[in-house]
């Protein structure tokens, strides 16, 4: 079966959804499910940030395999902080921290390839932020 793609990274009766995640801080984020199937034990997502805004700042056993399909930014991997631009590959680790945001100009696109079963993300406490916050540059970056 094929779905068309439409444009504007959009595809036909894919819907796109309001990213949410409780209780976590975030930004202008768009979320559609490109490929989700019982048969499969993945999923592959794609999330759209716009201009100037960004993902929560999160951690979790599951890992995400990102490919940059639009735009470019900066993520947190870890305790380091990256530029990303188009079609870049962005490995997030088990229990890695990661927040993605995008550039105040373009919108910052990525596919997210995720275990179908995963955990829940978990937020930094105040402890995790106040470690996160002894590296310099992560202290700058991060939203919270
Ligand atoms: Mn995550």
């Amino acid at each position: 079966m094929r779905v068309p793609y439409l444009k504007n990274f959009r595809w036909k009766d894919i819907p796109v959804k309001e990213y949410k995640t409780e209780g976590t801080h975030f930004r202008d984020i768009t979320r559609q499910i490109l490929f989700e199937d019982p048969n499969l034990t993945c999923q592959l997502r794609y999330f759209e940030i716009e201009p100037g805004g960004y993902s929560s700042l999160e951690r979790h056993q599951h890992i995400h395999s990102v490919m940059i399909l639009r735009g470019k930014g900066h993520a947190l991997v870890g305790t380091r902080v990256v530029p990303v631009d188009t079609f870049d590959l962005v490995h997030v680790p088990p229990n890695a921290w990661h927040q993605f945001q995008a550039t105040e100009d373009v919108p910052l696109g990525f596919l997210c390839l995720v275990n179908r079963d995963r955990d829940r993300p978990m937020l930094p406490t105040e402890r995790n932020l106040q470690e996160l916050r002894q590296h310099p540059e992560v202290a700058e970056f991060i939203k919270v």
